[in-house]
C-alpha cells in the first residue's frame, strides 16, 4: 500500500551536467565514466532504495558534522576549494585540534568495506583527502568512516603526501587534455588497481561498449584515434590509470 508510493517518491531522475572540469571525487573514478559524465551522456534514474541510501548518508554526515560544531572546533564546513583549471570540489569539514588545523573527510561505509578498513583507509578516500590537503595547502587531515550497520566510528589520521599529490594531477592534466582540449574517449582502462569491479555498477556499459563519444542524438564529433598526437612528456610519473595516452 505504501511501499509502492514511497518507491515512486523517493526515485528521481539523475541531474545531467556538461562540464570542463573533475570532481574531487572522482580521483579514483574509471577515466571512461569521467568521460561520459562531463560530456553529458544520460544516466538512467535513481531508483527509490538508492535514493534513500544517499539520504542515510547525508543525514549521518550532518550528525557528525553538528557534533563537531558542538565541541567548538570547526573552522569551516562544506568548504569549497580554490578555483583552479582541474577540480572542483568541497571538504566536508575543517577542524582546529591543538592549534592545528585538519581537513576531515567523512564517509559512511558498507559494513563490509568497515571491515577491511582496519590498517589502512580506502585509496579512493586517501586521494580525495589528498587533494582537498593540496588544494588548502593544510599538512594533515582525517579519515573518519562510519559502519551504516552500528554506527562504530574508525580514523585515519594522515599527512599531505605530496608524491602522491604530483601523480594525481599529473594524471588529470593528461586527462584533461584527452577529453576536454581534444574531445577524445580514453582508452579502455587498466582495472588491475581498481579496488572492485566499476563496470558491474557503471551507468555508462552500453556507451562504453559502442566506444560513443557523443550523446545518442547529439551531433557527434570528429574524433582522432586513441594515442594520435597524444604523448606523454618524458620523466613524467606514471599515471592513476596506466595505459592512458
Ligand atoms: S563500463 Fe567499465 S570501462 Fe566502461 S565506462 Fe563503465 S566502468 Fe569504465
Amino acid at each position: 500500500m505504501l511501499i509502492e508510493r514511497l518507491e515512486e517518491y523517493f526515485q528521481r531522475e539523475e541531474r545531467v551536467r556538461v562540464r570542463d572540469y573533475f570532481y574531487v571525487t572522482e580521483v579514483a573514478k574509471c577515466p571512461r565514466q569521467i568521460f561520459y559524465s562531463a560530456k553529458g551522456f544520460p544516466r538512467p534514474p535513481l531508483d527509490g532504495q538508492t535514493a534513500r541510501k544517499l539520504a542515510v548518508g547525508d543525514a549521518a554526515h550532518q550528525r557528525i558534522v553538528q557534533a563537531l560544531y558542538g565541541m567548538g572546533i570547526v573552522v569551516a564546513a562544506e568548504a569549497p576549494i580554490p578555483p583552479n583549471p582541474l577540480f572542483h570540489g568541497r571538504a566536508d569539514v575543517i577542524v582546529s585540534l591543538e592549534g592545528k588545523n585538519y581537513v576531515v573527510e567523512i564517509k559512511t561505509v558498507h559494513p563490509y568495506n568497515f571491515e577491511q578498513m582496519v590498517a589502512a583507509p580506502r585509496r579512493d578516500h586517501y586521494l580525495q583527502l589528498q587533494l582537498y590537503l593540496h588544494y588548502f595547502d593544510i599538512p594533515q587531515g582525517v579519515i573518519l568512516a562510519e559502519n551504516k550497520a552500528n554506527q562504530e566510528l574508525r580514523e585515519f589520521v594522515v599527512g599531505r603526501d605530496d608524491e602522491e599529490i604530483r601523480r594525481v594531477l599529473s594524471t588529470f592534466e593528461r586527462l584533461r587534455r584527452i577529453i576536454f582540449l581534444e574531445g577524445r574517449l580514453p582508452p579502455p582502462p587498466d582495472k588491475s588497481d581498481w579496488e572492485y569491479d566499476q563496470c558491474r555498477y557503471c551507468p555508462y556499459v552500453e556507451f562504453c561498449r559502442e566506444e560513443l563519444v557523443a550523446p545518442p542524438g547529439a551531433k557527434e564529433e570528429s574524433v582522432p584515434a586513441y594515442g594520435e598526437d597524444l604523448r606523454q612528456s618524458e620523466g613524467e610519473p606514471p599515471g592513476l590509470f596506466d595505459g592512458l595516452v
